[in-house]
């Protein structure tokens, strides 16, 4: 079992053809709406792809809240750990495309910010039945640290993306990531080498303490690094329409395989194809395919 403990968003879009300055108004194309977050992301990709998937997380009782349940309902999560606070907004992100398909996003944490340590220990059955938790940023960082702690007591695999990049991660949270997932830009960040490449980051990331990194590169793939080796595993070419989710597809269908008890460099192949076919669709959650739909 897959269990994602992590933030919950409705992500709502306007397209511009150009961005305001401050203090300007700009009209903008109609409002889109739809379920996204880091941990609902990851959630429901890990879901579609048929793994048997937990979220815990929290949503407002509001609109926004609907739409979020809606969504893991529709990807086939277990939703008893989605907890609804009364009087809680709901997280929102909004989100600005321009003109070149460059995003700017304003996140509204709301219920996120109020996933606590203790809603992670009242769900402690949930992360000892599950073989893999995955964590990432978008909660605050104590939640995240009560989480880690739990799944290293019940010999639960942690998968942690920290995303959006800290400053810096703790010794004890690389030490547990296993691995700790990230992208070019938390690569750079989070080893401290703004220049060097994938192989570098990875290296500098587990002599900081990561038992194995993964570092994804957008089309360019993945690359995975453990004790077994380093393994680059080069992009599946598909015709990009919306990389909005391409991370949390991957990193949901890699937690996917790693509770199946697969290699990080298998799980990694097989969590490139996810990411490739997530693009080629619009939005986050209604982009993610099922095992059916995979290039
Ligand atoms: P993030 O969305 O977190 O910045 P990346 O951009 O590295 O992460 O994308 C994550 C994964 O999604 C990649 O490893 C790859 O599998 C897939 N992906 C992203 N962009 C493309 C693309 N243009 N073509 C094919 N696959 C892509």
């Amino acid at each position: 079992d897959v269990l994602v403990v992590g933030s919950a968003n409705a992500d709502l879009t306007v397209r511009v053809a150009r961005r305001p300055g401050a203090g300007e108004t700009v009209l903008g194309s109609d409002l889109v709406e739809s379920a996204g977050g880091k941990g609902a992301n990851q959630a429901a990709a890990a879901a579609r792809l048929g793994a048997r998937t937990a979220l815990l997380a929290k949503v407002g009782d509001d609109a926004f809240g609907e739409l979020l349940l809606a969504g893991q309902r529709a990807a086939g999560t277990e939703l008893r750990h989605v907890l609804v606070e009364r009087g809680a907004r709901t997280g929102t992100a909004m989100i600005v495309v321009g003109p070149d398909g460059d995003n700017s996003i304003v996140v509204s944490p709301g219920a996120n910010a109020r996933l606590s340590p203790a809603d992670v220990t009242d769900a402690r059955e949930a992360v000892a039945a599950a073989s893999v938790v995955s964590l990432q940023w978008e909660i605050p960082p104590e939640t995240v640290r009560t989480a880690v702690a739990l799944a290293r007591e019940c010999g639960t695999r942690v998968v942690l993306n920290p995303s959006p990049a800290p400053e810096r991660l703790e010794g004890e949270l690389l030490a547990a990531a296993d691995p700790l997932v990230v992208n070019e830009h938390e690569a750079r960040q989070l080893s401290g080498r703004a220049d060097g490449g994938p192989a570098e980051w990875a290296g500098a990331l587990r002599a900081l303490g990561a038992r194995s990194v993964v570092v994804t590169l957008g089309g360019d793939g993945a690359l995975a690094a453990d004790d077994g080796g380093t393994v680059a595993v080069a992009g599946v070419p598909v015709t990009a329409v919306d990389t909005t989710g391409a991370g949390d597809a991957f990193t949901g269908a890699l937690a996917t395989r790693l509770a199946a008890g697969e290699a990080l460099a298998d799980a990694v192949r097989f969590a490139v194809r996810v990411g490739a076919a997530s693009v080629t669709k619009a939005g986050a959650q209604p982009s993610y395919p099922t095992p059916g739909e995979l290039p």
